[in-house]
């Protein structure tokens, strides 16, 4: 049995990937060039080096800059279909995708900003039969915090509109969960679900905020639970998920290594986990490439791999029914490549 070409060509599902942090280098020149934005690098090579991060205060930095070449609707739409093509090529069949509408508020309103996504997501659909759905985020270094509640209520009003929950994201370290109760309450008063970061560059608190304040279905990252045995027991009783990130952790320097990665440890401990590639090009990843370094470098087997898989599906904000035709439609397609690659 070939792992690598099983790994490549396998159907996949997606729940921890930024729309910003997808974009191409050669696009985001692009971008910064129609739009006169002066990036620190000119070259494929130079954005490279650009990605190499100090921590996540660099990151962030990083991030934005890269937010701040989107100046148009058109410039998201063009985000948007690569993004999905690149789906295509990867055959993840399913994402839930974070993005930021605050970085762009200033040059498109949030209705077109979803509007141009929108098309996007249509053609995507239309043109391969992948489907993306949307989480914005808050970003939680944004004051006054009330403008975050814009973003709440915009996000529940476009539910049936390919907005699938609301997500938290930017510098967790100061701005604890604590401080977007009132924002978070409106989607729960609406009985419309929270996926934000906790537990990555924060430890226990943060995750336990992110559970009991902001009603948290999943956790971005998590991978930091393991500092306290209750919360783990917690999250072991309740299946809560965690969107995994391995090489944005190490990235990042919240893992040594990817052979160090507490990837084992979570699952030991019977945690839900998912596997996830966060900012793809600025971690010199993709979600292949994370299910094919969890295995050279972790040791984890297809069986293993299967249920990180099935485990997206299960974790994902999709109807129950929805899930259980993919179930079956990805059973059928693992059964299919073992066959062939026998
Ligand atoms: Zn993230």
């Amino acid at each position: 049995m070939n792992t690598r070409d099983f790994i490549c060509r396998m159907p996949k599902v997606e729940l921890h990937v930024h729309l910003e942090g997808s974009i191409q280098p050669a696009t985001l020149l692009k971008l910064a060039k129609r739009n006169n934005v002066s990036l620190p690098a000119h070259t494929v090579e130079g954005l490279h080096k650009w990605y190499e991060f100090s921590g996540f205060d660099h990151f962030i930095e990083v991030y934005f800059a890269i937010c701040s070449c989107i100046r148009s609707a058109d410039d998201l739409e063009l985000i948007t279909n690569e993004f999905i093509k690149d789906r295509a090529d990867q055959n993840i069949r399913y994402s839930e995708v974070i993005f930021t509408p605050f970085t762009h508020l200033p040059h498109i309103p949030l209705d077109d900003q979803l509007a141009a996504i929108n098309r996007a997501r249509k053609s995507g659909e239309e043109q391969y039969g992948i489907r993306i759905n949307m989480a914005p985020d808050i970003s939680r270094e944004r004051r006054p915090i009330e403008d975050s509640q814009v973003i709440a209520r915009w996000a529940v009003k476009n539910r049936d509109n390919g907005i699938t929950s609301l997500g938290l994201g930017g510098p967790e370290v100061n701005n604890p969960p604590e401080l977007f109760e009132e924002t978070f309450k409106i989607i729960t008063e609406a009985n419309f679900p929270a996926t934000p970061h906790a537990g990555e560059t924060e430890g226990p608190a943060s995750i336990w905020g992110a559970l009991r304040t902001l009603n948290a279905v999943r956790i971005g990252h998590g991978v930091r639970c393991l500092e306290d045995p209750t919360l783990v027991e917690f999250l072991r009783e309740k299946q809560i998920p965690l969107e995994v990130c391995p090489s944005s952790n190490v990235c990042l320097k919240v893992a040594p290594s990817l052979a160090q990665h507490p990837l084992p440890a979570l699952m030991e401990a019977g945690l839900f986990v998912t596997i996830n590639s966060d900012d793809p090009p600025m971690f010199n990843t993709n979600l292949t490439e994370e299910y094919l370094r969890i295995t050279d470098q972790i040791g984890f087997k297809l069986d293993s791999i299967k249920q990180f898989i099935f485990n997206g599906i299960e974790a994902s904000l999709i109807p129950q029914a929805e899930k259980q035709v993919m179930r079956q439609d990805f059973a059928l397609q693992f059964a299919q490549l073992e066959l062939e690659l026998r």
